[in-house]
This record gives C-alpha cells, sequence and structure tokens, in this order.
C-alpha cells in the first residue's frame, strides 16, 4: 500500500468542510492514517512550498495557508497519490471534473480545499515535515 500526504486547506475549515471532505476520500477507498489540526506558521508554509519560492503566487500561496487552521493527513491505500490527485481534481476548479472534491468545495485556483502530494518522493518529504512514524498507524 502507498501513502501519500494531504492538507485540507484553510478554506475548509472556514466552512466546516473537514468532514465533508474526509467522507469523500474515505469514499474513495482512501484511509486516514495521521490526522491533525494545526496553524501552520510561515517558515512551515515557505519550507512546505519552497518548490514554487519563484513563483508570482508564491507570497499570496504562504499567507492564505497561514490564514487559519489546516488539517495535515497521511492517506493510505492503493496507488494512493495518483488515486488521490484523482480525487481531488484539476488545481483550478473551473477545470475539475464532476465528483471531484476541487469540483465540489473549491473557491478558486488559490482558495482549492485540498492539497496532495504529487510522486512518491514528495510525499516521503512532506510526510516527514508534520509526522513521525509513530504517529501514523
Ligand atoms: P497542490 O500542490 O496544492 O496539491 P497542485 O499540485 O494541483 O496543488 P501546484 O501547481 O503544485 O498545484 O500549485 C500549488 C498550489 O499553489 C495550488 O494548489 C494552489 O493553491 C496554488 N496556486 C497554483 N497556481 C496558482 C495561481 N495561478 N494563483 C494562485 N494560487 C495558485
Ligand atoms: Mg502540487
Amino acid at each position: 500500500l502507498e501513502r501519500t500526504f494531504s492538507i485540507l486547506k484553510p478554506d475548509a475549515t472556514a466552512r466546516n468542510l473537514t468532514g465533508a471532505v474526509n467522507a469523500v476520500i474515505e469514499a474513495a477507498g482512501l484511509r486516514i492514517v495521521a490526522q491533525r489540526r494545526i496553524q501552520m506558521t510561515t517558515k512551515q508554509a515557505e519550507t512546505f512550498y519552497a518548490v514554487h519560492k519563484e513563483r508570482p503566487f508564491f507570497g499570496e500561496l504562504v499567507s492564505f495557508m497561514t490564514s487559519g487552521p489546516v488539517v495535515v493527513q497521511v492517506l493510505e491505500g492503493e496507488n494512493a497519490i495518483a488515486k488521490y490527485r484523482e480525487v481531488m481534481g484539476a488545481t483550478n476548479p473551473a477545470n475539475a471534473a464532476d465528483g471531484t472534491i476541487r469540483k465540489q468545495f473549491a473557491l478558486s485556483v488559490g482558495e482549492n480545499t485540498v492539497h496532495g502530494s504529487d510522486a512518491p518522493e514528495t510525499a516521503a518529504v512532506e510526510i516527514a515535515q508534520f509526522f513521525s512514524g509513530n504517529d501514523i498507524v
């Protein structure tokens, strides 16, 4: 079984949608094997999104991700990385397929409700930023 890292972003916690999003995750056959609600610091958000630091939206992204609580999670399942990306839908909700989390819940390309790792290497790094082995059951 594969693991991926997920974040329910501040627009999800602000609208009290964490249970609704988790229901979609679980209905897709992904198991939530670790979960914690946190307030991300600017430093944590900058580290997490370091790959995007030259992008024009980096400042906006960091300020959004620290604008309220997030729920960080580890999801486990067969092909969990690809499966979760499919369940999330396109980055821009205008392009997201019916039934996806972003189609149902996202407000914009920035406030797009969820994050999911894009490859095994990034999943491992992202999980390690927020969870230790003992937290994942
Ligand atoms: P994520 O990495 O959050 O799972 P993604 O892989 O679909 O999303 P990326 O291209 O990695 O998208 O961008 C990371 C995040 O940066 C997006 O989820 C979104 O919140 C934000 N973002 C991307 N493009 C834009 C943009 N043009 N304007 C504002 N925010 C953006
Ligand atoms: Mg990404």
